[in-house]
Parts: C-alpha cells; structure tokens; sequence
C-alpha cells in the first residue's frame, strides 16, 4: 500500500505554559527518526495544539502511530477512534502501558507494540507499505544502545524543540535493578543498566544544540556505583560542552562518591532528583534496598551532595502499608530540617505489572478506578492503617503546605543563597520551576482535571 504520512501521537494533559509545552517528546523524535526520508513524518503533541481536528483529515494511506502511558492511555484510544472514523487503517499503539497490558490495549488498536519500538518500528513501517502488518510486534531484546534510534537533522527541525519546549529530555543510560515494588522501570526498561556510548551522547546534545536537559535515565545515580569508569568519562565530556545546567534522577548513594559528584559540578549537572521514598523505615523492603527509611543518614547524603553546590530534589511516596498520617509529618519535618531545594509528594499507584498491584488484588484492596486516576495525585487502593479519606486528607493538607507560594519562595530563596553571586542570574528559574511544576501538578487534583474531564465528556 502507499503511505501518504506517518503521524506519530503524544497525548497531553498540561497543555502549553507560557506558550511552550514542558517536556520534549523525545521518545517520538527518535521513531520519527527512522522512519525513512522519503516517507514525509509529523510528531503532533496535545500539550501543543488540539489533536482532534487534524486527526479528521487523515485517511486510510496515513500510518498513525500512538505512544501511551497508563494516565493517558484512555486518551489515545479517543485518539484511535476518531482515527478510524476518518478511515485510518492502521493505528499503532506502544509505549509504557501497551506494553504492560498488551492484550487491553489490543481490543481497540489495529497494532500493540512492546518492549522497546526501536527494532519493531522500521519493520512495522515496511509491513504497513508491503500489506502484511501484523497485530502485535514485541521486542524483549534490552539490546545495547549503541548507535539506536539517532535523531536525525529533519527531526531536529521540525519538532524545534529549544523554542516550542521549556525541557529537551536526553538518555545517557537505560534500566534499573532494583525492582522496587511499585516500579515499572524493570518491566519497561529492564534490570541490566544500559549505557549509550559517550561519543554519541555528546554528538547529539551538539548537534540539537540544547543548553539545558532532563535525563529520561531510569536511575542515573545508580550507575555512580556500577559504573564508576563510565561515569566519569560521561561526566569528562560533558565538562567540555558549553551547557547552562541539567537534572536527573538519582539515588542517595552518589553522597559515597565525592570524586565523581565534584565531575558533575564541574559538567554542569544542577539539581538531582533524589528518591528517598520514604522516612518511615518500617517501608524498607518495598524500596528495593536503595533507601532505609533512616532519617539521619538522609541528613548527612544532601548535606554532602549540596556540598558540591548541586541541588536535591526529594521524591516521596504516601501510602504503603506501614503509614499513617504521621509519617507525612515525619516527611515535613526531614524537608524542613535537610533543606531540600524542592519536594515532590505523591501517592503510592499500583500500575500494571508491578508486585505491589498483584499483591492489592490478592487482598482485595483495588479501587474500581479508570486509568485517568493513575497520575500519582490520586488514591485508586484501599491503605492498610487508613481509612482512604485519612490518607487524601493528610495529603492534601501537606501538599498545601509544601506547595504554597509562601514555602516555594522560602525554598527557592535559600536555593538561591548557596550559589555564588555570579551564577545567580543562570540559577533563579531553575531555582523555582520545580516547585511550581510539582504545586501545578497537585492542582491538577481539584480543579484543572475537572474541567479536562468535563470538555472530554467525561466528568462525573
Ligand atoms: S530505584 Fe527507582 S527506577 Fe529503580 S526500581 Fe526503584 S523506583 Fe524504579
């Protein structure tokens, strides 16, 4: 069969802030990019424009290809709809949750793709153009990441993503071994941490020409332990290149490796985005052995990491089976107490194929709850030592508190004060945006997500 277009999907729910949309659709940018020259490619992301009116336009020799997360997965099958409605034949679906509940997601899409898309999708492309596209294509490989999926120069053009995107997202490694029990990371990106050759990274960030960027890493910080060579050398290089700051996400441990966290001062490396969980050590086995519970060592890991001048960011989750109301006033005072730069409060989510939602069946304690309530804002389990109106009310309260203008300016004054004068003017967004990114997100919860609900149609 011919092929008109390939149209690749990313649904959204911010939408634009400040006429740019947050987050690069990186994942989308390197399909784009294999798909071969010839064939004329768009990515269209909902946080940028409505989707809906473009999709009508296309028929049946556009190829449209759809990348979902569990929160939005409802979205893209209102998206395959009304692609079918306007005579698509083929819409692809992949991403987080496909892969996770391949057959739910095969009752409405014409393809399912697993695992990684990187191999499948080349292959899903000739198929289409040859006729012989088949239901489901599954890659299960966790190949080396070498030479994968490079963003080619027609890409970079056309998403413009330094003018149109707040955050260029970047990969430097891929996967996690910890398997903590409420993670998909092992299931989406394996156990064996992957490692892109530093050659490639530092073409790519050249050759986009991005000054700043968020690692979509699993678990960069992991890597300072089994790495150490290659984090150095990554780190090495990216000294070299004239970068204004980047985050990523990390674990305590990097506080063990002083050598290497002085490397990432002197790269640029900004703020990381530590996963402590939580502060209650009766938590300890569903956190995968990379966090105790233990206030005090928490303490001297960002005492030791703000030493280098780079800043924490502490994620915490609510709800495991040994918390109560308490243990959220146990995380407000360590966040007071360490001098967090910011904090993000979310609650526990039992995503598909993850030990913690198999062991809420097996006690009967899953809500009946549509996937649009699994963006960590909401409850959609019943809590072991709470009633759920306990636990929604204690997390409110606290995200109130942690979240008002009054704690963000506070926080992100004392940020501003352990930089030197010469860097404040590079440090006073980065200084805020987090928090005002967490504080919208929490938002989200009352009043935003109503009315998305309501112009979806699907309010209650
Ligand atoms: S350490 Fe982080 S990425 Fe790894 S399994 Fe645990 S939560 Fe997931």
């Amino acid at each position: 069969m011919d092929i008109r277009k390939v149209v690749l999907i990313q649904p959204g729910r911010e939408g634009p802030i400040l006429g740019r949309a947050s987050a690069a659709p990186y994942t989308l940018m390197r399909l784009a990019s294999l798909v071969p020259e010839e064939i004329p490619v768009e990515i269209w992301d909902e946080n940028l424009e409505p989707i809906d009116p473009k999709l009508r336009q296309l028929g049946p020799h556009d190829l449209v290809g759809i990348t979902s997360k569990t929160l939005s997965i409802e979205s893209a099958e209102r998206f395959a709809r009304i692609a079918h409605e306007a005579g698509v034949r083929a819409v692809v679906v992949g991403g987080t949750h496909p892969t996770l509940l391949p057959e739910e997601v095969a009752r409405w899409a014409d393809v399912v793709v697993t695992g990684e898309a990187y191999r499948t999708w080349p292959r899903i492309i000739q198929d289409f153009i040859n006729d012989t596209l088949q239901s489901r294509y599954d890659d299960t490989e966790w190949a080396d990441l070498a030479g994968v999926a490079r963003i080619t120069d027609r890409v970079i053009r056309m998403v413009d993503e330094n003018r149109r995107y707040w955050t260029p997202m970047l990969e430097i490694t891929r996967g996690c071994p910890r398997n903590c029990t409420f993670c998909t990371a092992i299931r989406v990106s394996g156990s064996r941490m992957r490692l892109r050759p530093v050659e490639e990274v530092v073409e790519e960030i050249e050759r986009r020409r991005i000054k700043r960027f968020f690692l979509t890493d699993d678990n960069f910080g992991l890597a300072f332990r089994t790495h150490p060579e290659y984090i150095e050398a990554v780190l090495k290089a990216l000294a070299k290149l004239p970068l204004q700051g980047w985050t990523t996400q990390a674990e305590l441990l990097i506080s063990e490796y002083p050598d290497l966290l002085t490397l990432a001062r002197r790269a640029n490396l900004d703020k990381v985005f530590i996963g402590f969980e939580s502060v209650n050590p009766a938590n300890r086995r569903e956190l995968g052995g990379k966090s105790k519970g233990q206030i005090a060592q928490y303490m001297e890991a960002v005492k030791r990491i703000h030493a280098h001048e780079i800043g924490v960011v502490g994620l915490f989750v609510f709800g495991f089976d040994h918390d109560t109301p308490q243990t959220l006033a146990d995380t407000w005072e360590f966040a007071c107490a360490s001098g967090l730069d910011s904090l993000s409060m979310t609650i526990l989510t039992p995503y598909p194929g993850t030990p913690f939602r198999e062991q809420l069946i097996a006690e009967n304690r899953l809500m009946d709850k549509p996937w649009r309530y699994y963006d960590t804002a909401h409850l959609t389990f019943y809590p072991k030592r709470m009633t759920p109106e306990e636990l929604e009310e204690a997390y409110d309260i606290f995200c109130r508190r942690a979240y008002s203008t009054f704690n963000i300016v506070r926080r992100g004054l004392r940020v501003l004060s352990r930089h030197p004068l010469r860097r404040l003017p590079r440090k006073v967004f980065g200084s805020f945006s987090t928090d005002i990114g967490y504080r919208y997100t929490f938002a989200w919860r009352h009043v935003n997500g109503r009315r998305l609900l309501n112009a979806w149609g699907l309010g209650e």
